[in-house]
């Protein structure tokens, strides 16, 4: 596996309201102005998001504890950085569509999910997975609507991909990159079972947190 930055990623904090990021120093400014990049991944339940940051990241079960009892609903920040300086941070946010939650707990993960990638100035970009099987579902659409009028840029993990077989992996390629058309957004195969997509993935979110990887030739990853 190539070394990445990102393997020095750690648990940061749990928060459950964007105003209590304030009080640990996270406030919500203008990352190009100082503010540290925030990196949100983001997906229905069960794509795969605890298991794609936990192979970004080489590390068995840093985003499991996201799924532990009251922290599901809750937005779980990971601090990327190595020994000089601290580059930005994952955010892991709810899974969404959970089909056992009740119309009032599902409201409330809309409302803080809505809230972060609505408001959130740090936000640099979003990581969204979406099952290669099943790809673009409504609540996917509503999360691409919401992103619209801030213009932040989406790359999206289609995920399980080594259960595909050739033509449906090409299909599910087209079908997303068509709908993705004349926006910022990208999209690619992913597959942790295959480790398949990883150091395309590792490029995009080393380019969002500002990460130079092509500067010195030779070197794989600045800041390692
Ligand atoms: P989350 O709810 O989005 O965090 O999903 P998880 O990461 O917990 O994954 C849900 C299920 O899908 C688990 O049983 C994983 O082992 C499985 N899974 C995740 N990624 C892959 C993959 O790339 N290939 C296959 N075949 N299964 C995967």
């Amino acid at each position: 596996m190539r070394p990445s930055l990102l393997h020095h990623t750690r648990f940061f904090i749990t928060a459950s309201s964007l105003t209590q990021l304030d009080s640990v120093g996270l406030p919500d400014g203008n990352w190009q102005a100082g503010t540290l990049p925030e990196i949100a991944f983001v997906g229905r339940s069960n794509a795969g998001k605890s298991t794609a940051i936990n192979l970004l990241c080489n590390q068995k079960r840093l985003a499991f504890s996201s799924k532990t009892p009251g922290r599901t609903q809750h937005l779980n920040f990971f601090t990327v950085s190595d020994r000089e300086r601290r580059y930005g941070y994952l955010v892991d946010l709810p899974g969404y569509g959970y089909a056992a939650a009740d119309k009032a707990t599902r409201a409330t993960w809309d409302q803080l999910l809505g809230q972060y990638l609505r408001q959130r100035r740090a936000l640099r970009g979003v990581v969204l997975l979406m099952d290669a099987r099943r790809p673009l579902t409504d609540l996917d659409l509503q999360l691409l609507d919401w992103l619209e009028p801030t213009g932040c840029p989406v790359h999206v993990l289609l995920t399980k991909a080594d259960k595909l077989n050739r033509s449906d992996i090409a299909q599910a390629l087209r079908q997303v990159s068509d709908a993705l058309a004349g926006s910022p957004h990208s999209v690619q195969l992913f597959s942790a079972l295959k480790r398949m997509g990883v150091e395309q993935a590792d490029d995009k979110l080393l380019e969002w947190l500002g990460v130079n990887t092509k500067k010195n030739p030779g070197e794989t990853v600045t800041g390692v």
